[in-house]
């Protein structure tokens, strides 16, 4: 998406070869003009594909998740990170590793917003190792729901994520897909 690649090009900073800052638009201050406009293209790729439910992990992802849901006209489910001690029957639990902090949460979903008739797609802000949608997607079919994809704004495209995911045959669509990053530099994925 020109819009987005356009705008990480003016307002990202890459902080290093591995770690991009988008704070002044997604992750710390929010553009709702941009993510709206990103949760309608994010709608017009899955539209028709049986969509019941959109899934986020808290709390990134909630913004472009709610545009993306609002668009599809169904309901956001945010799966949220919680303690593990908590051992209670309506809920599924699965332990999820965090790239960017180097520790390990849990993330929770009740059994009252997930069912087996529900086809899920899960939308987050970055794709990186993978881990986060991959823990997402475990929880989601301990629920035995469907996966209908995972939809992110930001791909970086030399880390393994999209590679893991679509091993799993899960359909993966990122709106910008970073190439490369090092100390100023940003570079794409030329698409044809
Ligand atoms: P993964 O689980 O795919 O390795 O990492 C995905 C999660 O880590 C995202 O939800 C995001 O919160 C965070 N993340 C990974 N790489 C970056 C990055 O370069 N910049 C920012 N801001 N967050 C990142």
């Amino acid at each position: 998406m020109k819009l987005l690649e356009d705008k990480i090009l003016a307002e990202g900073i890459a902080e290093s070869e591995n770690i991009l800052k988008v704070d002044s638009f997604i992750n710390h201050q929010v553009d709702p003009e941009l993510m709206k406009k990103m949760g309608k293209d994010i709608a017009e790729h899955y539209k028709g594909k049986g969509i019941t439910r959109i899934a986020t992990i808290e709390s990134s992802g909630i913004a472009p998740a709610l545009m993306a849901a609002e668009a599809l006209g169904v309901p956001l489910v945010i799966l949220k990170k919680q303690p593990s001690k908590i051992l209670n029957h309506d809920l599924y639990q699965t332990v999820v590793t965090s790239y960017t902090k180097g520790t390990s949460y849990e993330l929770t979903i009740s059994a009252k917003y997930i069912s087996e008739n529900d086809h899920i797609l899960i939308v987050d802000d970055f794709l990186a190792n993978g881990e986060a949608a991959t823990g997402a997607i475990r929880l989601i079919r301990k629920a035995h729901a469907t996966i209908a994809g995972v939809s992110v704004l930001i791909e970086k495209a030399f880390q393994p994520g999209r590679e893991k995911l679509e091993e799993q045959g899960i359909d993966v669509y990122s709106l910008a897909r970073v190439s490369r990053l090092d100390k100023g530099v940003i570079e794409f994925v030329k698409e044809d």
